[in-house]
C-alpha cells in the first residue's frame, strides 16, 4: 500500500500516523495511506511559509505566472487520470470528476494571468504637489481549510489566487479526500514553486486546522465547510485579529412558476438537487412550485427519479454516485426520517445494494412540505430535495427568502417580468434563470449572503479583495 507524505518546507515528510483513504463506492478499495500531520507539523509548515514570504512577496509577476500556468497545463493534460482518482475517493461520477479537474486547471490558468493584471491606481491629491498611489500587496501566510465535496476545485480556487498575489500557503485538505490534494501539491512543486511557499498538512481539522487558526504567524484563513466549524473559526479569527473568509452552507431555493417550460424546470431541478449526489453547497434543496404546475411537475420529477442510475462512481453508466461516507449517509437518512415525521411524503430515499459494499442511497424527493419544517430550514448535504407548494410568484419569492442562508437561488419561468424581479429581489449571492442553482463559471465571483458566507467573494478577479491588502501612498516630488 502506497503511503503519501505531507509537504513541509520543500520536503516530503512522513506523518507519525497515517489514515486510509477509502473509496465510498467500494469500501474494500483503499486508495492509499495518507500522513496525518500533528500540531508540531503544522507549526513547522507555518514557520516555513513565514520564512518563504519575504522573497516570494517580491517575486516577479512573470515568476508567479510561469508556475501557475505550468500547473494549469499539467492538470489539464492529466485530467482523465486525476478525475478517476477524484471519483474514486469522493464518489462523484467520472464525468463530474473530470469536469472538476478541468475546472481546477482553468482556475490556475486564469490566476496565472491575474498575477500579470494586478494593477493599481494613481490619483491627483486634493493638496498641491502631491500624488496619491493606491497599490495592492500580499497579506503574508494564508491558512487554507477545505471540505471534501470538491477535492480539487476548492483547493485550486484558494491556492491559485493566494500564490498569484504573492502570499505563502499552509493548506489543510479535508481528511476524507487527501488524494486529489496531494496530487495538486505535487504538481505545483514540480511546476517550480520555491521551498516553503506552499505547504501541505493533511490530518484532522480539530488538530491541524485548529493549530493554523490559533497561530499568530498565520495572517488570514480562508475556509469552506460547515456552518458550525466556520462560526467557531470566525470567533477565533476575530479574537486574534486575523482576516478571514468563510463559505458555508446553503438551503438553495429553485422556484418553478406556472409558465415555466416543464422539461427545462425538471432538468434544472434533477441536476441541481441530485447530481454530485446532492453534496454541493449550491444544491437546489427547496423546490418552490406554484399550484398551476405543481402536480405535473411532481409527476415528471418522479418519472425522472425512477430512471436515474445510482451506482459505482467509476462505472460508465452511473448518473449518481455514492454518499461520501457513513457519517454523511447517517445524516441524510436522519433528515429523510425527520421529513416523514414532519408530515412530508418521501419518494425514494432508501439504501441500495450494489455489487460492491458502498454508501448507495436512492435520491429522495419529499412532497407536501411547508417552509417552516426542519427539512426546509437545515442543510442536509445529500440527494434529498423537498417540494413546497405555493399560490403565486409573490409567495414563491417570500418563501425563497425565508431562510438563514443566501448562497444560490434559481427560477424557472418564461416571463421576463418575473425573471427580472426575482434576479433583483432574491436574497442570494448567485441567481440562476432557467438553469440549475449549482454549476458555476471559474472566472466570475462565487459566494453568498446571510448565513452562507462571510467576507469577500472567491474566484475571478474579485478574489484579490481577500488575498491582498491595499496601500495608499502619498508622494511629494519636491520642486524642480
Ligand atoms: P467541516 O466544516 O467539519 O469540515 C470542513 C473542513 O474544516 C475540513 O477540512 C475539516 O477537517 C476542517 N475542520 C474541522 N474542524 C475544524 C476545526 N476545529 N478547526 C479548523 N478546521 C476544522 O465539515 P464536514 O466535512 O465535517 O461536513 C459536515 C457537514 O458540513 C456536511 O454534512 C455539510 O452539511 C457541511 N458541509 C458544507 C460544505 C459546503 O461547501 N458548504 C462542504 C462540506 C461540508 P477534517 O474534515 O479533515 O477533520
Amino acid at each position: 500500500m502506497k503511503t503519501f507524505a505531507n509537504y513541509i518546507d520543500g520536503q516530503w515528510i512522513e506523518g507519525k500516523t497515517t489514515a486510509p483513504n477509502v473509496n465510498p463506492s467500494n469500501l474494500d478499495d483503499v486508495i492509499g495511506q495518507f500522513a496525518e500531520a500533528d500540531a508540531d507539523d503544522a507549526q513547522r509548515a507555518i514557520a516555513a511559509a513565514r520564512k518563504a514570504f519575504g522573497p516570494w512577496s517580491v517575486s516577479t509577476p512573470q515568476q508567479r505566472f510561469d508556475v501557475l500556468d505550468q500547473a494549469g497545463t499539467t492538470i489539464l493534460a492529466r485530467k482523465a487520470e486525476l478525475g478517476r482518482l477524484l471519483a474514486r475517493e469522493e464518489g462523484k461520477t467520472l464525468p463530474e470528476a473530470i469536469g472538476e479537474v478541468a475546472r481546477a486547471g482553468q482556475i490556475f490558468k486564469f490566476f496565472a494571468g491575474e498575477a500579470l493584471r494586478l494593477g493599481g491606481e494613481i490619483l491627483p491629491s486634493v493638496r498641491p504637489g502631491l500624488t496619491v498611489e493606491v497599490t495592492r500587496e500580499p497579506l503574508g501566510v494564508i491558512g487554507l481549510i477545505t471540505p471534501w465535496n470538491f477535492p480539487i476545485a476548492i483547493p485550486a480556487w484558494k491556492i491559485a489566487p493566494a500564490l498569484a498575489y504573492g502570499n505563502c500557503v499552509v493548506f489543510k485538505p479535508a481528511e476524507l479526500v487527501p488524494g486529489s490534494a496531494w496530487e495538486l501539491v505535487n504538481i505545483l512543486v514540480e511546476s517550480g514553486l520555491p521551498q516553503g511557499v506552499l505547504n501541505l498538512v493533511m490530518g484532522r481539522g480539530a488538530v491541524v486546522g485548529e493549530a493554523m487558526v490559533a497561530s499568530p504567524d498565520v495572517d488570514a484563513i480562508s475556509f469552506t465547510g460547515s456552518v458550525a466549524t466556520g462560526s467557531a473559526i470566525a470567533a477565533r479569527c476575530v479574537a486574534s485579529g486575523k482576516k478571514f473568509q468563510l463559505e458555508m452552507g446553503g438551503k438553495n431555493p429553485m422556484v418553478v412558476l406556472d409558465d415555466a417550460d416543464l422539461d427545462v424546470a425538471v432538468e434544472a431541478c434533477i441536476n441541481g438537487a441530485f447530481y454530485s449526489t446532492g453534496q454541493r453547497c449550491t444544491a437546489s434543496s427547496r423546490l418552490i412550485v406554484t399550484e398551476g404546475i405543481h402536480d405535473r411537475f411532481v409527476e415528471a420529477m418522479c418519472n425522472r427519479l425512477a430512471a436515474l442510475r445510482i451506482g459505482d462512481a467509476l462505472s460508465a453508466d452511473t448518473q449518481i454516485g455514492p454518499v461520501v461516507d457513513a457519517r454523511q449517509l447517517e445524516q441524510d437518512e436522519r433528515y429523510i426520517a425527520i421529513a416523514r415525521e414532519e408530515g412530508g411524503t418521501v419518494i425514494g430515499g432508501e439504501r441500495l445494494e450494489r455489487a460492491t459494499p458502498g454508501f448507495f442511497l436512492a435520491p429522495a424527493l419529499v412532497t407536501g412540505t411547508t417552509a417552516d419544517m426542519r427539512i426546509n430550514r437545515e442543510e442536509v448535504f445529500g440527494p434529498v430535495a423537498s417540494v413546497i407548494r405555493v399560490k403565486d410568484y409573490d409567495e414563491a419569492l417570500a418563501v425563497a427568502n425565508d431562510t438563514p442562508f443566501g448562497l444560490s437561488a434559481g427560477i424557472c419561468t418564461t416571463s421576463l417580468k418575473y425573471a427580472t424581479h426575482f434576479r433583483r429581489h432574491v436574497q442570494a449571492g448567485m441567481v440562476m434563470v432557467n438553469t440549475a442553482t449549482a454549476g458555476v463559471d471559474y472566472h466570475v465571483p462565487f459566494g453568498g449572503r446571510k448565513g452562507s458566507s462571510y467576507g469577500p467573494r472567491e474566484q475571478g478577479s474579485y478574489a484579490r479583495e481577500f488575498y491582498t491588502t491595499v496601500k495608499t501612498a502619498y508622494i511629494h516630488a519636491g520642486q524642480v
